[in-house]
């Protein structure tokens, strides 16, 4: 036997992986200190009462032999493809139900759409980026080309006529720059793609969060069906981090040498998935009801404020940044020329405040810190008040 030999070229551990690590390292030597994580990209909300009032409908469902379900339909039950379609059909995105493919989440569909692309692939990829498109490439054993993504350019690289890219990622929101692309960014994306004969990823995990007319879908722009796949997920827009809920939407349209990747990924699903529970895909409907969408809206709200309560503390300390306004997550420079891991020690160390080191997302991190606003308001304000006390001037 041989084994996946690419593996060779990832990091060991995963970035969150070192974080907690080093955290589990400093509580045990100081037990008395109370430590507040900013740091995994995690909400702290409960999920919607209407949420919870689906799923113990759900269960009950289960619990009688006329209601019960067995195996469901592997691409998600048409109650949920149809409040995803209809979701998307209040932002004018016209979908096909048979277009989105419900899923445990976006980071397996972002590792598993992999299945339906060969391995002789130029992949570009933005950096800083969620380095979940790099390792999953990289244990496939692609070769990865690098968008630079700096504040010169916003954090929103545009296309490069003299780099070829067959597979392009883009993140918007991104993930952890917060910068969004706005409608004619994208355009100039989808002409890029189709000109190239590329397909976009594009990665919306955090499109509830858009605040300032920035593209939501990448469906938004005339001409994506033709080159994009889009990746979503209900982590971030209704606090499914735990109960796990994505979809992909795969548009009939993409036709890649006589292949059509709607029909390949169907195969693949069907193959390899056997869809997500009934009591989660009921719940998951539950978000886009209208009772389920003003609850949703009043965490995000919740959420926002902290990523006000954030900047403002940036502002006061003097620190530049980025990020929190399409986001939740703020994205700052590092002070006094630290390193991303010297500053995550020093804040750790001083102010008992974890973040991410900026570096774990790609080189032009370095020198960058990510804090999320997804925490609760008593710990935002706690730790704004302690880095402010260690860095205000
Ligand atoms: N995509 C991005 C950009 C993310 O930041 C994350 C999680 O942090 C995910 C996808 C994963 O989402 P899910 O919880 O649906 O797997």
């Amino acid at each position: 036997m041989k084994p996946n030999y690419h593996y060779k070229n990832v990091a060991e551990t995963y970035l969150f992986s070192n974080i907690a690590k080093k955290v589990a390292a400093y509580t045990a030597a100081n037990p008395d200190k109370k430590v507040l994580r900013l740091g995994i990209g995690d909400v702290t909300l409960p999920l919607a009462p209407a949420v919870i009032a689906a799923m113990h409908e759900a269960v009950d469902e289960m619990g009688k032999a006329e209601s019960f379900k067995g195996y469901g339909p592997e691409q998600g039950y048409g109650f949920l493809r149809e409040s995803i379609q209809s979701y998307y059909a209040r932002r004018g995105v016209t979908l096909a139900a048979d277009e989105i493919f419900v899923s445990d989440g976006a980071k397996s569909d972002c590792g598993n759409i992999l299945d339906i692309f060969d391995k002789d692939n130029a992949v570009l990829v933005p950096d800083p980026v969620y380095p979940v498109y790099v390792d999953t490439n990289v244990m496939a054993g692609r070769n990865i080309a690098y968008m630079q993504a700096t504040a010169e350019n916003g954090f929103l690289p545009m296309p490069d006529e003299t780099v070829k890219a067959d597979i392009i990622y883009l993140c918007s929101p991104n993930n952890p720059t917060g910068a969004a692309y706005t409608k004619a960014q994208l355009k100039a994306w989808v002409d890029f793609a189709i000109a190239n004969n590329a397909v976009i990823l594009y990665d919306a995990a955090y499109e509830a969060f858009v605040a300032d007319g920035a593209a939501r879908s990448i469906f938004e722009v005339e001409g994506a069906r033709k080159c994009a796949i889009e990746l979503c997920s209900f982590s971030k827009t209704a606090g499914f981090t735990g109960t796990r809920c994505g979809y992909t939407v795969v548009p009939c349209e993409l036709e890649f040498d006589g292949m059509n990747l709607r029909k390949m990924w169907l195969r693949r699903q069907t193959t390899k998935f056997n869809g997500v529970s009934y009591v989660v895909q009921k719940g998951a409907a539950a978000v886009f009801s209208e009772e389920g969408e003003k609850q949703i809206a009043q965490n995000l709200a919740y959420y926002r404020k902290n990523a006000e309560k954030i900047a403002a503390c940036m502002d006061e300390c003097g620190i530049a940044y980025t990020g929190g306004k399409n986001s939740p997550y703020i994205w700052l420079q590092c002070p006094c020329g630290m390193t991303s891991w010297e500053f995550f020690d020093y804040l750790l160390e001083n102010a008992q405040v974890v973040g991410t080191p900026g570096s774990g997302f790609g080189k032009n991190g370095e020198g960058y810190f990510r804090l999320t606003a997804f925490g609760s308001h008593e710990t935002t304000d706690e730790a704004c008040n302690r880095i402010k006390n260690l860095l205000k001037k």
